[in-house]
């Protein structure tokens, strides 16, 4: 049995995703800037996937502009509110458990001068709303604080948040990638101004995403060349790719609640199941304000590469509490700022299920994990002392 529990990484493209895609990977293969039939068929479907997005947020389609993904989306945002606001102040405000496309692009702001303050989270994953207000300056120009965490699912409050930075007049922005398709964004009531989000996450293509940017909000530019995008971001656009985004966009959010359901009852049968049947386990990420389709576990006394390795063998796809680029054995930043040792960092899985995932596939991870799990702590000498009481 082929199992693939890695939805937070990259999403399978759905076949109606697909379908709407093919025409413009084909016969349709006109540039929107060119004044031809050819052309104007693209421009067309341009509009209409921007269309469909700005729906699912309850935007204006002239808030929304196409990027080469979610990275690019929140680079853009931070790099480009950055320079735009660089004589009004120099302070950015984020949190520890960013994606890297967030955590980077600070990164590199504060060697060109600007400071950046990492706000830390709790145990289960969550800022403090205290912490945020003591960390405004009279010179911070941005906050941004992701929607959902992409590791440990935890839903941050969004809306107060927003309203905070409001009162002081500062812009925020939020990385939905993870969010976006699985709850409900009302830009009209929700206090954001930037929001990152991407097609692959949502059963769409890889390689396209897009940023709404509120009417009225102007940042720099990241990409310079072409007058695409209202001049905002260069280059001829990726049609069959923002065209299969528009209808990825659309179908999730035709039902988000029954898709939010169903999802939960599948996430909660999975957790609830491992955490019997394998002792010495705890739960990341918070308990009830999580995304719906995330399980992430620490198993204390092992290591989670070579129990990937063994999930891999019988067929089953998963992430560890290793930096999620390949590679890397340094354990998780996300998993550290909640406060789980190194040792404990390092025996963690996510699990992350989507529209595929069926009780067959969860109960067969329910029985074949306990059983490596336990071959992996037989070998632990650490283990071995828990066994014999000396714990
Ligand atoms: C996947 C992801 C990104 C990056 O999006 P890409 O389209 O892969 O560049 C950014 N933020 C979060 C939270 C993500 O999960």
């Amino acid at each position: 049995m082929n199992v693939y529990l890695d939805y937070s990484a990259t999403t399978p493209i759905k076949p109606e995703v697909l379908e709407a895609m093919m025409p413009f990977l084909t016969q349709q293969y006109g540039n929107p800037s060119s004044l031809h039939s050819f052309g104007r068929e693209s421009r067309k479907a341009v509009d209409n996937a921007r269309d469909q997005i700005a729906k699912t947020l309850n935007a204006s389609p002239d808030e929304i502009f196409f990027t080469g993904g979610g990275s690019e989306a929140d680079n853009w945002a931070i790099k480009g509110t950055a320079y735009a606001l660089k004589s009004k102040g120099r302070h950015i405000i984020t949190t520890a458990i960013e994606h890297h496309a967030v955590l980077h692009a600070c990164e590199y702001l504060e060697k060109e001068g600007f400071q950046v303050t990492y706000l830390p989270v709790d145990e289960n994953g969550l800022i403090s709303l205290d912490d945020l207000k003591n960390a405004i300056k009279s010179d911070t120009i941005l906050i941004s604080v992701m929607y959902a965490n992409n590791e440990i699912g935890t839903i941050q409050p969004i809306e107060e948040i927003g309203r905070i930075a409001r009162e002081h007049r500062v812009l925020f922005h939020t990385d939905a990638v993870q969010a976006y398709g699985h709850l409900e964004m009302d830009t009209k009531n929700l206090p954001v101004d930037m929001i990152s989000i991407s097609a692959h996450k949502l059963y769409g293509p890889k390689g396209v995403g897009a940023l709404y940017l509120r009417k009225g909000v102007r940042i720099h530019n990241l990409i310079h060349g072409g007058g695409q995008e209202k001049k905002k971001r260069a280059g001829t656009e990726n049609i069959a790719g923002i065209v299969g985004f528009g209808k990825a966009a659309e179908l999730a959010y035709i039902d988000v609640e029954t898709h939010d359901q169903r999802l939960t009852a599948l996430r909660d049968d999975l957790k609830n199941q491992l955490m019997e049947a394998i002792p010495y386990t705890r739960l990341n990420g918070h308990p009830e304000r999580r995304l719906c389709n995330n399980v992430n576990l620490s198993f204390e006394f092992i290591e989670g590469e070579s129990m990937l390795l063994s999930l891999d063998m019988v067929g089953i796809g998963a992430s560890s509490g290793s930096a999620c680029t390949s590679g890397s054995l340094d354990p998780s930043h996300v998993l550290l700022a909640i406060g789980l040792s190194h040792e404990i960092a390092h025996g963690s899985l996510r699990l992350t299920l989507g529209d595929m995932t069926t009780q067959e596939e969860i109960d067969y991870v329910v029985k074949q994990l306990p059983p490596i799990v336990q071959r992996l702590r037989d070998m632990s000498p650490l283990y071995e002392q828990v066994k014999e009481g000396n714990r």
